[in-house]
């Protein structure tokens, strides 16, 4: 069967030259005579690995050796929990712009107080919450900059008092930002990074001295940092295949690569706003350029536009399950051909059932 056209949110498309490379891998790595499954993780060729990925991944956000990169396991979930154990000592702050975002702020209530420095919950999550200086004395302020399943995006990252800590699971290097307003990164790595499974971890010096309390090795940031991502063995295909992406963008060009992400949602948002069957889910001022949700103003069309966009090889674009609609996700790895195929579908179905 033919490549399908993946619009999912995530595990989400790769570029075809990193699912290549990691196939080869996967059966010989380099001239080793072993599988890149086989190769240990506290050996040369990894250490080799993991330092280059470090590497990448600083230079592509601007970042200086102040800041640590890990890799860690246990997905976006186990980081709601790792923060407030590590860092909340009175009062964390939580941006709630959404599902994820109130998830975050969920797991805090076990380590301290928290207090939700905005919120746009009343407006179903449509629009993103309006902050340009968190004044706030707070052990940290958490944001989600792109909430994945509303299909919202903060523009830029306020200034504040306090240490910004970001969830940017669906958006990292899909734009330039000024990244080192944010004093800790995140983000899984199974939408525009590599596969599910590793977690990026990117956090500035100072947060180590933040430790909150004890907490056991393998859950402290500053412990991972000292060891090198190396407190257990780490997930080294997932690793690897993410240092095939990150050698991916640099080839591509992160300015080019954002250029082109702004032009794909471009053309997008217009075919469903020229569209009387499709509606926009976000204010047009919080649209993501990431994940563009929408519906049809007639439900009973949903399953129907589904079919269409299968026969044109188009997947993933049902919205998450808590929300329904439709939800494109235009990751690094999406061309501009491929939503191009995506916007015709829209302009034929809309025509087919115009009365
Ligand atoms: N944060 C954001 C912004 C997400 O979109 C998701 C999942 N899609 C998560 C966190 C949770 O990630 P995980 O499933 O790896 O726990």
């Amino acid at each position: 069967m033919d490549k399908l056209i993946n619009f999912g949110a995530g595990p989400a498309a790769l570029p075809q030259p990193v699912l290549e490379a990691a196939a080869a891998a996967l059966l010989r790595y380099k001239d080793t005579g072993l599988s890149i499954l086989e190769i240990p993780h506290r050996g040369k060729l990894f250490t080799a690995i993991i330092e280059e990925a470090n590497e990448l991944v600083r230079e592509l956000l601007g970042l200086g050796n102040d800041y640590h990169v890990m890799w860690m396991q246990g997905g976006g979930r186990l980081q709601f929990c790792m923060l407030p154990m590590n860092f909340l000592q009175q009062e964390a702050g939580y941006v709630d712009s959404g599902h994820w975002a109130a998830a975050a702020m969920e797991q805090a209530q076990y380590y301290g107080q928290t207090k939700v420095v905005a919120s746009t919950r009343e407006s179903d999550y449509r629009i993103v919450p309006e902050l340009t200086n968190i004044t706030d004395q707070l052990d940290y302020v958490h944001l989600t900059t792109n909430n994945t399943i509303y299909g919202t995006q903060l523009g830029q990252i306020p200034n504040s008092q306090s240490p910004i800590v970001a969830d940017m699971s669906s958006e990292l290097f899909s734009r330039q930002l000024d990244y080192k307003q944010c004093q800790l990164i995140y983000a899984v790595a199974q939408k525009n990074i590599g596969p599910a499974g590793v977690t990026l971890v990117i956090m500035h010096e100072s947060m180590a001295q933040r430790q909150a309390r004890d907490v056991p090795d393998i859950l402290s940031y500053r412990e991972m940092a000292r060891q090198n991502s190396m407190v257990n063995t780490p997930p080294v295909f997932a690793i690897y295949t993410s240092l095939l992406t990150l050698r991916w963008i640099k080839e591509q060009g992160l300015d080019t690569l954002e250029r082109k992400n702004e032009e794909k949602a471009r053309i997008l948002y217009q075919a469903i706003d020229k569209s009387n069957l499709f509606y926009g889910v976000a204010e047009p001022d919080s649209r993501s350029k990431m994940n563009v949700c929408f519906r049809l103003h007639r439900q009973e069309e949903t399953i129907p536009f589904l079919d269409f966009c299968r026969e044109r090889k188009i997947t993933g674009i049902k919205g998450h399950r808590s929300v329904g609609g439709f939800r494109a996700s235009l990751y690094n790895a999406i061309s501009l051909e491929e939503v191009k195929i995506l916007v015709r579908a829209i302009e034929d179905f809309t025509t087919h059932t115009t009365p």
